[in-house]
């Protein structure tokens, strides 16, 4: 999933400054599972603009919806009978979310609540973990379902760093060297083999080389 932290509230105060009507939308997948930016992340903030807002004796409307995606127009169209009421949207989706309603609504601003961060796990209660950088070419396969790109903190593709000592990385010592594991792992099944092939550095072409990747198949159109 997609993780993102919700902005500062000043930031979100000095951005939604010039508005007067104001709709925070919640996006209710990837940023309600990382506790960012879900149907109680989206009251819990609209509530706390509304107070600063009274605070500070300023006459502001500040209303909530959550939209189970807003990376998805057929979700996004629930706006349609609402949007006429607001001068500005405050989205509290990913930067992918922020885009699409605003793509679907150009003649409003939409402001991003959040910062979006990684592709991750939800590791423990409170504790999300990025795993994956969307190189466009994964090579899982090789290293034992550990992705040297994301959890190595050099991204290493051949082994480890000199730094490697007692399974944790020399970068910070709360995270485990991804070459450690990568090695246990394709030891239990085995597969220490796949490590023998020098793999060359990473084609990122595969992810930025061209531009804003798109994803095209024809058997899901109609
Ligand atoms: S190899 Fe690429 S696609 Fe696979 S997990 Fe790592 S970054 Fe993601
Ligand atoms: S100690 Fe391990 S995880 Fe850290 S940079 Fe070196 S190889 Fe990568």
């Amino acid at each position: 999933m997609i993780t993102a932290e919700q902005k500062p509230i000043d930031e979100i105060r000095e951005m939604i400054n010039p508005y007067k009507r104001i709709l925070a939308v919640g996006c209710g997948s990837c940023v309600a599972e990382c506790a960012a930016g879900g149907q109680k992340e989206t009251a819990m903030l609209a509530s706390a603009l509304r107070m600063a807002a009274r605070m500070n004796h300023e006459d502001v409307t500040i209303d909530e919806k959550t939209l189970d995606r807003q990376c998805v127009r057929d979700f996004v169209i629930q706006l349609d009978d609402v949007i006429q009421n607001y001068d500005a949207l405050l989205s509290l989706a990913c930067g992918a979310g922020v885009q699409a309603v605003a793509e679907m609504f150009p003649e409003i601003p939409v402001i991003p609540a959040l910062n979006t961060e990684f592709l991750g796990e939800t590791r423990d209660q409170g504790l999300w973990i990025e795993s994956c950088q969307g190189c466009g070419d994964c090579m899982l396969y090789f290293f034992g379902g550990i992705c040297p790109i994301s959890r190595c903190s050099k991204q290493l593709l051949n082994g480890p760093c000199g730094g490697s000592k007692n399974g944790v990385c020399e970068v910070d010592p709360e995270v485990p060297c991804a070459w450690q594991m990568i090695i246990d792992r394709l030891a239990r099944f085995n597969a220490l083999g796949r490590l023998e092939m020098i793999y060359p550095p990473k084609d990122w072409a595969k992810k930025q080389g061209k531009g804003p990747r798109k994803i095209i198949r024809e058997d899901q159109q109609s």
